[in-house]
């Protein structure tokens, strides 16, 4: 089954975004074999496929009584100088992705970054980068420095907490946050 293309999310079914399903899209009609699986910060719909999101029409279709667009990730945390057309694919076109609480995206060089996906400490062992990112916001958010290295190894992937994985499209630095319930 084909899907569509996502700048800045290269692939749903990797990270759990989109599963499969039988049923059809509750916009399109359309059974296309795999639905999306993240938050839906509008109203919400059991069965929307990927094709609905990266036209715009879910953003559309599921944007409530509020005159405040529907979105699959909040636009929280953008860095200046970001354009609004980008916060706007981020954020209306692309689809998000299950966290803790409401997850950010990553942005870098003035563009946003690609969501590669939840990660445990083995998966950001494997790119320093991001793992010295994280150090870094857990020292600036007043962590003493033996507490980092114990909570970083405390990532996983499929439990709690959880780190998420991007990748610059540009410098190919890689970035990464985290969360837990
Ligand atoms: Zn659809
Ligand atoms: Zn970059």
């Amino acid at each position: 089954m084909t899907q569509p293309r996502f700048r800045y999310h290269p692939d749903p079914v990797a990270t759990g975004s989109a599963v499969p399903t039988v049923e059809a899209c509750v916009l399109c009609g359309v059974a296309r074999g795999w639905r999306y699986a993240g938050p839906i910060y509008g109203r919400q719909a059991d069965v929307l496929c990927l094709y609905c999101i990266a036209s715009g029409e879910a953003a559309r279709a599921l944007t409530g009584a509020v005159d405040f667009p529907c979105m699959f990730t909040d636009a929280t945390n953008v860095p200046p100088g970001v354009p609004f057309a980008v916060v706007e694919e981020v954020t209306q076109r692309t689809p998000g992705f299950a966290s803790w609480q409401q997850p950010s995206w990553l942005y870098h060089c003035g563009d946003g970054a690609a969501f590669l996906g939840p990660a445990g400490y083995e998966e950001l062992r494997a790119h320093p980068d991001a793992l010295e990112m994280m150090r870094d916001d857990l020292h600036q958010l007043g962590w003493p420095a033996d507490q980092v290295g114990a909570m970083l190894r405390r990532m996983d992937a499929a439990g709690e907490p959880t780190a998420y994985l991007f990748r610059c499209l540009h410098c190919d630095v890689h970035l990464a946050s985290w969360d837990a319930g």
